[in-house]
């Protein structure tokens, strides 16, 4: 491959572009994890990581992609042949699905259409039939990242309650912590599901477990076979700021140094900034001429934008193309959304003129393999940026 010059615009909704102070902090030799220095950082970490889940329990960290953070969730927390409900919103909850099967769990699976989130209704009307209490968790994914699609999670708790339904509430926010206004204590979720390559701005590598008081319950009683994932064994070294087993150490060099700069930010501005990229992206969309998959406006992701091309035009060769002749990275349409789908991530460590670039990127493209559109998009985009503050 030649040298290419410039940066790469990696506008992907995960992993995202990983920050200079970030790389910096990471670039340090590992430490002994068994020493005092170690135990300095893992106590700081584990302390401030609860902050962005917005909780006062415990966090488990661990070496894995979100994937681990999945299976982590289900085998603390249930025993084999329990009830799950899960929610068809895209292709990762089709995926911690499997995850749930393969783990000899039985899923009761809302279907979706893959352009809604959770429909709270559904989930209530599911638990009020359910009398006997089989289901004991429900697990859905807060923004669904394969269709730019965010659920109403405070509605899904709701819808819990008033079917006064006992079981554990599990979400994955691997592409919305830190990017999406999240509250794992006020909205009363059992075991959050994270990951550090998308909000965190971190390299893949560290997953998450936000675990609640019901949740730990729950694992004391859990039968499903789990040593790796085991919360008892993790939390059990957390106490003195340790791992039960080799961690990550760069990567949580990394973490300490992506927290300092969240507080730096403060939580509630990195939320309205990703909402603000999130609007000048959709104006783009709609100047183009383009749909945008999320059907309800109220569900709109802040993180990623899911652009869907007109029939005939292959969304996978105009991703070709704008890496090809612009060094720029969009998402790929995911299963049955393959060629018909591409989608902007903005969501970690972006400006506006990142944001623009990329749109740029995109209306460039879309002049070059020849997809119908006006080309107007950046320029709206331009327009609400100037018009709406930070
Ligand atoms: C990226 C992502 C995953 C998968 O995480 P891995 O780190 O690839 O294992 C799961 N769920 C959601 C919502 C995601 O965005």
């Amino acid at each position: 491959m030649p040298y290419r010059p410039g940066r790469h615009f990696l506008q992907i909704p995960g992993p995202t572009n990983v920050p200079e102070r970030v790389l910096r902090a990471m670039a340090r030799p590992t430490i002994d994890h068994r020493g005092p220095e170690f135990q300095a950082l893992g106590r700081e970490l584990l302390d401030g990581i609860r902050d962005i889940f917005r909780t006062e329990r415990p966090v488990v960290i661990y070496p894995a992609s979100g994937s681990g953070a999945w299976e982590a969730a289900l085998v603390n927390a249930l025993s084999p042949g329990d009830r799950v409900l899960m929610v068809e919103t895209g292709h990762f909850a089709i995926l911690w699905k499997q995850i749930a099967v393969k783990l000899g769990l039985e899923v009761d699976l809302i279907p979706g259409d893959w352009r809604h989130g959770v429909e709270p209704r559904a989930v209530e009307t599911r638990l009020v039939e359910d009398r006997e209490h089989a289901i004991k968790a429900v697990c859905v994914v807060h923004n669904e990242t394969s269709t730019g699609v965010t659920s109403r999670i405070p509605l899904v708790r709701d819808a819990i309650d008033h079917a006064r339904h006992p079981a554990l509430f599990m979400v994955d926010t691997i592409s919305s912590l830190a990017s999406i206004d999240y509250r794992h204590d006020e909205w009363s979720v059992d075991v959050t599901v994270a990951a550090s390559q998308k909000g965190l701005m971190l390299p893949p590598g560290l997953s998450f477990n936000a675990v609640s008081q019901k949740a730990l319950a729950a694992h004391a009683h859990a039968t499903l076979p789990r040593a790796f994932w085991d919360w008892r064994a993790v939390l059990a070294a957390n106490e003195t700021g340790f791992f039960p087993y080799t961690p990550a150490t760069n990567l949580l060099y990394g973490l300490r140094e992506a927290l300092a700069m969240l507080g730096e930010e403060g939580l509630p501005n990195v939320f309205a900034r990703h909402a603000r990229h999130a609007e000048a992206t959709r104006r783009a969309v709609r100047a183009w001429g383009l749909e945008i998959l999320c059907k309800n406006p109220d569900e709109y992701s802040g993180s990623i934008t899911a652009v869907m091309t007109p029939p005939g035009h292959d969304a996978d060769r105009l991703r070709a193309v704008v890496l090809d002749r612009f060094d720029l990275s969009l998402g790929v349409g995911l299963a049955k959304l393959a060629g018909t789908v591409f989608r902007i991530g903005h969501l970690g460590d972006l400006n506006d003129l990142s944001l623009l670039g990329t749109l740029a990127g995109v209306e460039m493209g879309l002049a070059v393999v020849g997809i119908p559109h006006e080309p107007r998009g950046v320029d709206a985009a331009m327009r609400y940026l100037e018009e709406v503050a930070d």
